[in-house]
């Protein structure tokens, strides 16, 4: 343990596993090496407020940084909240390549062709 801001906040440190510096635990990436310092990375993504039949539902996304037991990967799944459980309905996971695809498709999508458009005016 370590005190650490105005000694209310108590932070874990912990060794890197590459270059064996002391570092907050927190950390996904060793600040002096690189080394990643989790394997996996969790964040939940809530459902759009205004489409009423995703209300009780989210977006798992884990990113699975490899290691020596896993190769790298990215699991989305869909939980859904009902009657006092929780539960995963579905789940596909995505290689790098794929991963790579989809931040590329949301970041900038497709323009629309040419036809596409004429047919809108
Ligand atoms: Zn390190």
């Amino acid at each position: 343990m370590h005190e650490s801001g105005r000694g209310r906040t108590l932070v874990r440190m912990r060794a890197c596993a590459g270059c064996r510096a002391e570092l907050d635990e927190r950390f996904r990436f060793c600040p002096w090496c690189g080394a990643p310092q989790r394997l996996k990375i969790t964040d939940f993504f809530r459902p759009h407020p205004e489409i009423r039949g995703d209300r009780q539902k989210a977006l798992r996304v884990s990113r699975y940084l490899g290691g020596e037991e896993d190769v790298s990967h990215v699991r989305f799944s869909v939980w859904h909240e009902g009657l006092g459980s929780v539960r995963a309905d579905a789940a596909v996971s995505l290689d790098e390549t794929e991963t790579e695809r989809l931040l590329r498709f949301l970041a900038d999508p497709a323009p629309i062709p040419e036809e596409d458009t004429a047919q809108l005016r």
